[in-house]
């Protein structure tokens, strides 16, 4: 499924290069560009709801230092539209 959006399960960034996980359930570890959770290893010991209130403690800031954020990137937005906030 080459077109699927691949949405942080953490913070809903919709554009990660990878599926967090692949249809076998193996992790990609690739890190979100934006709350910075390396998949298979940030969420060994917390869950993604643990890790997203984390997140959003430290103030919901962009993470990847080589990718800029997209333009007018807003994370209250980008949680809401990936239905993660309540
Ligand atoms: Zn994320």
């Amino acid at each position: 499924m080459p077109n699927e959006r691949c949405m942080c399960p953490v913070c809903g960034f919709p554009d990660l290069d990878e599926l967090p996980y692949d249809s076998q359930g193996c992790a990609s570890f690739n890190i979100c560009p934006s709350c910075g959770v390396e998949f298979g290893y940030d969420n060994s010991g917390a869950s993604f709801e643990e890790l997203r209130r984390r997140w959003i403690d430290g103030g919901m800031l962009w993470f990847s230092q080589a990718n800029k954020p997209p333009r007018n990137w807003d994370p209250v937005q980008q949680l809401k539209s990936a239905a993660l906030l309540d």
